[in-house]
């Protein structure tokens, strides 16, 4: 299947089965914000709780907070983000799109990889056991030329970004040739600074209302807080503050489905360390972060890690986890060593003292921080990649489910009685009411069974279960696996016990612990 035919299945199927709607869709929509409908919310609640307890419930030096949206506009201006919070844009004179230079510039490097990659699989078919992957990137020309290309390319590029080089951005996408993608043609403006920071006013009057700004991460929230909590919470260090919330960015562009929004959610953990130690937490953290990752089943080779070109103003290291989209790899989570800079900077503009006491050494210091920080949007791309299965059945249909891990799916057991009469439909409610204190259930008896596990597959339910009339008497149903689609038949006096313990969070989360 071509990559972009993936990529459109996935949206509509989304839009289909409840996951993800366009926001104010009734008035054509708002560019770059989406609303997530019956599916999609529970989806999402089951990842954030995931990740919550990976952080909160299984790392006792980690506790959560929930701070607000607005917070004191100084504290922007603290973090640099009034400053610096810029993204590099060009626009094309022809087509009047605007775009970021970077993802430009990263787009042609990505192109260069992608031949190097296309001669490497023709070469490994062609050679089969015998192909020598490593001496063939080293001697054949074809592939040692595209490979220089994109060296170049990314060298350039990184001087560019570290000079804060606006110009020579411009340049790059000239001498390369890049022409945009809606007019085809190369006739570019200049390169030009915009701030991603929506602004908005507090305050009755607008002679004595204030400006503020909606968030565009929850990390400050945390750092505001960190005394606080680490005072009230009696936290040495090291300690985290976990967090999840809304945040909010007027991307220049905004493509993509639900990977680039102006408005998204957040959960990062702010984790406060001794300076001078940063750096081997921050290598503890990226390699815990993966392990997460691939707790959810989608596969080494679909994940990698990419190391930032340019470090932000706060950062003395940080590096990208990314996911395998059909539109190549994609950052889902950064990790960033963020040293004192925040915190610092706040002391500075608050003019108070926040630095910690640390009992063990005897004296105060400002910790350093090292942050996670992972889209759930962006998350629930990746998982919807992941999970999204197309079969072929032996009576030659095709089937489509999504394969999510059983605690992640939004509902857990369809209970299915097979007709709708003779006591059955009765038995399944019945069902439903004693499991729906112990998971999420759903309860269908319209079209035939075929059709109902077909709509069950494409949400991703793990189980269904039918009532047929020997239900009736020997108080068994049958239990189909979604993945596999074998049946057994159990009692339903166990029914509650089995399913529970497969879709079972604390399993994942044991397992998580055990890795
Ligand atoms: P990008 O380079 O793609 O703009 P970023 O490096 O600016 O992302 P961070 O500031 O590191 O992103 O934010 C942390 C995480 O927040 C990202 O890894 C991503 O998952 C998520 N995120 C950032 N911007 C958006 C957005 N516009 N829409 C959805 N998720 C986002």
């Amino acid at each position: 299947m071509a990559i972009d035919n993936v990529f459109r299945k996935l949206v509509s199927h989304c839009k289909e089965y409840g996951f993800v709607f366009q926001s104010s869709e009734l008035y054509d929509g708002l560019s770059a914000v989406y609303d997530y409908g019956q599916m999609g919310v529970e989806l999402k609640n089951n990842l954030k709780k995931y990740w919550w307890d990976s952080m909160v419930l299984l790392n006792e030096n980690i506790v959560g907070i929930d701070s607000s949206i607005f917070m004191h506009p100084t504290i922007w201006k603290a973090s640099g983000h009034v400053d610096a919070f810029n993204d590099p844009l060009i626009d094309n004179k022809d087509s009047k799109k605007r775009y970021r230079a970077d993802v430009l510039i990263e787009d042609q490097m990505a192109r260069y990889e992608d031949r190097v990659n296309k001669e490497i699989e023709k070469a490994a078919k062609r050679f089969g056991d015998a192909f020598d992957e490593e001496q063939y990137r080293t001697t054949n020309e074809r592939v040692m030329r595209y490979q220089k290309q994109h060296d170049d390319l990314h060298k350039r590029y990184a001087d560019a970004l570290n000079a804060n080089d606006l110009n020579e951005l411009r340049q790059i996408i000239v001498d390369e040739e890049i022409a945009c993608p809606v007019s085809g043609t190369r006739n570019w403006t200049e390169v030009r600074q915009f701030n991603l920071m929506f602004q908005t006013e507090m305050g009755a009057t607008s002679e004595g209302a204030m400006t503020v700004y909606l968030r565009p991460e929850t990390a400050q929230g945390i750092f505001v807080n960190y005394l606080n909590v680490q005072k009230t919470g009696r936290m040495q260090i090291p300690f985290g503050i976990a967090q999840i919330g809304k945040a909010f960015r007027n991307e220049i562009v905004a493509r993509q489905f639900i990977f680039r929004m102006r408005e998204f959610e957040q959960m990062e953990m702010q984790f406060f360390v001794r300076p001078g130690t940063e750096l081997d937490w921050f290598e503890k953290w990226k390699a815990l972060r993966l392990k997460w990752h691939l707790s959810l089943g989608f596969g080494e080779d679909n994940y990698r890690y990419h190391d930032h070109d340019k470090l932000a103003h706060y950062a003395n290291a940080a590096t990208d986890i990314e996911y395998n989209m059909s539109f190549g790899f994609k950052e889902v989570e950064g990790i960033h060593s963020r040293t004192d800079f925040d915190l610092s900077q706040h002391e500075k503009f608050s003019g108070k003292n926040i630095k910690y006491y640390d009992p063990e050494l005897k004296k105060s210091y400002v910790p350093y921080v090292v942050e996670t920080s992972i889209g759930v949007d962006r998350l629930i791309l990746s998982v919807l990649f992941g999970a999204y299965k197309e079969e072929e059945l032996e009576n030659g249909e095709t089937r489509v489910f999504l394969k999510f891990p059983p605690a992640i799916a939004p509902v857990k057991l369809a209970v299915l009685p097979l007709v709708r009469k003779d006591g059955l439909p009765e038995m399944a409610r019945e069902i439903v009411d004693e499991m729906k204190f112990l998971f999420n259930c759903q309860y269908d008896d319209k079209d035939s069974i075929g059709k109902r596990y077909r709509r069950q597959d494409a949400i991703g339910t793990p189980y269904c279960v039918t009532i047929d009339h020997q239900s009736l008497e020997d108080k068994c149903v049958t239990l189909r696996d979604r993945d596999s689609m074998e049946q057994e038949r159990i009692p339903i006096a166990e029914l509650g016990k089995i399913v529970s313990e497969k879709v079972s969070l604390t399993s994942m989360l044991k397992k998580l612990n055990k890795a």
